[in-house]
């Protein structure tokens, strides 16, 4: 169980609105690359045994920049999505639900753990190639100076 979970057996039917911050590592993430704690604001809208988590994520990513080689820090805050059933209940859900929904987890009953789901949508929010700003001008090719900040004869 990471700290991004949810206690639902304690929760009202209906809608709430739900914080949870936790360290990176917690989620199974490198804290080297993620070196601030991972927010979740989210809306959970409990129905019977079924479990709707809507929201949004917040981290700050530690990357290098694929011009420069610097290290820089981007904040992203991607949507979330879930929609969770009771694990074992014995009916076979309907596939067509499955499909719809982007994210489909299973619970317990008592608690529904977010962190998997929440490292998934983090990782995927990553660029492929992570700029430090969108005019870096990278290094030098020949001799490496950091062309933000030095001039050297090549070009
Ligand atoms: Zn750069
Ligand atoms: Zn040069």
């Amino acid at each position: 169980m990471s700290g991004f979970s949810v206690d639902i057996a304690s929760l009202s039917p209906g809608s709430h609105r739900i914080g949870l911050e936790c360290e990176a590592s917690e989620l199974g993430l490198s804290q080297q690359d993620w070196p601030r704690p991972v927010r979740g604001d989210f809306d959970v809208q409990k129905s019977g045994d079924q479990v709707r988590v809507k929201g949004l994520l917040s981290a700050v990513a530690s990357l290098e920049c694929v011009r420069c080689l610097k290290t820089f820090e981007l904040p992203v805050r991607p949507p979330f999505d879930l929609y969770a059933e009771r694990a074992g209940t014995g009916r076979r859900r309907d596939e067509e639900a499955l499909e719809r929904d982007e994210y489909m987890k299973f619970h317990d009953g008592r608690k529904l753990d977010l962190g998997e789901a929440a490292r998934e949508v983090l990782l995927l929010e990553l660029p492929m190639a992570p700029c430090c700003r969108d005019d870096c001008r990278g290094l030098c090719p020949v001799c490496g100076a950091d062309r933000n900040t030095e001039s050297c004869p090549h070009l």
